[in-house]
């Protein structure tokens, strides 16, 4: 890329996401024949982890997997996606997480996550990796580890005023204590309603949505909105930045890829809304490709959609 490579500390979730393509879903009791099986590498701290590692950043992923097959596996993913894994803890005793996916003829799904060892990613294993958080450009996070630990990073971040973003994904409420410390909370149309109690369904109830969440102490508000873009609420501005036109073809992880995109941005120096117009770019092309990791792209992949897009 073309400024010195940021460093980018993720804290959060690695899954192995086990697919089972089926002629449909099975009722209680029932078992039935399916088609495909595929084990991909899934988690939302990991696929954002390996989305910012894609466009260029410098990535420490602050995780914790199992002492099996599936931590193993994970371990190598990250380091053939260059990221930093020293404070990726093994657990002994927690195997690792892993999500059983059923997905029929017409793409519906059916999903069930055990969290395993990301269920005891603590406060400490953070607190490890204080030395590469007081220096990261932006700390990153989502809510597939234990509150607690959430809430720690991210008063850690604070106290050496290194700029949080936190995806809320998935959705929850959060603490008024929390939502005082963020300085980017980039919800969906979902997580926004249950975060600010506003039912979000366009540009309009999303900026009610955003301008609540800001009064309840957020510093910026991103609401992502699919194939529409986002809209950056701040106490002063509101600004909706339309996501270039695509052809979606799987858009699994488009958050996940946005919220790299962002944090990759936002660590480079880019201005607010370049940077949003930026995660745009990434979450948009992500939704080119099959697949949650795969999809995502490189810093170049952007600058040459961007270079060939008129949006
Ligand atoms: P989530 O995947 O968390 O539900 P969204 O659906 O809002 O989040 O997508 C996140 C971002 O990905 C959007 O803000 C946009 O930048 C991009 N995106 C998602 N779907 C599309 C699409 N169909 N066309 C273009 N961009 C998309």
């Amino acid at each position: 890329m073309s400024q010195s490579n940021p460093n980018i500390v993720v804290v959060g979730s690695s899954n192995t996401d086990m697919v089972v393509k089926t002629p449909r879903i099975p009722v209680k009791g029932e078992t039935i024949l399916g088609r495909e099986f595929i084990m991909v590498p899934g988690g939302k701290g990991a696929n954002q982890a390996v989305a910012a590692s894609r466009l260029g950043a410098q990535v420490t992923f602050i995780a914790r997997v199992g002492n099996d097959i599936f931590g193993d596996s994970s371990l190598s993913n990250f380091i053939a996606n260059r990221i930093n894994t020293r404070y990726i803890q093994r657990d002994p005793e927690t195997p690792s997480g892993v999500a059983l996916i059923f997905v029929d003829e017409h793409g519906e799904n059916v999903i069930v996550v055990a969290p395993g060892s990301n269920a005891k990613l603590s406060p400490d294993d953070v607190q490890q990796a204080e030395a590469i958080i007081r220096t990261a450009a932006v700390i990153l996070l989502q809510l597939e580890i234990p509150i607690a630990t959430v809430e720690y990073t991210v008063s850690l971040a604070q106290s050496y005023n290194v700029p949080v973003i936190l995806n809320p994904a998935p959705a929850t409420t959060l603490s008024p204590n929390l939502l005082h410390e963020i300085t980017y909370l980039t919800p969906n149309e979902t997580e926004a309603s249950i975060l600010s109690g506003i039912k979000v369904n366009d540009t309009s109830t999303a900026e009610t949505a955003g301008k609540k969440l800001i009064e309840l102490g957020v510093e910026t508000v991103i609401v992502t909105l699919g194939a529409a873009g986002a809209l950056v609420v701040t106490a002063e501005t509101t600004k909706l930045i339309p996501a270039p036109k695509v052809t979606a073809v799987d858009t699994t992880a488009a958050g996940d890829a946005f919220n790299g995109g962002l944090a990759v941005a936002l660590a480079t120096g880019k201005s607010l809304l370049e940077a949003v117009q930026f995660a745009n770019y990434v979450g948009a092309l992500s939704v080119t490709k099959m697949g949650a990791q795969p999809s995502m792209p490189t810093y170049d992949d952007v600058m040459r959609f961007m270079a060939n897009s008129n949006t």
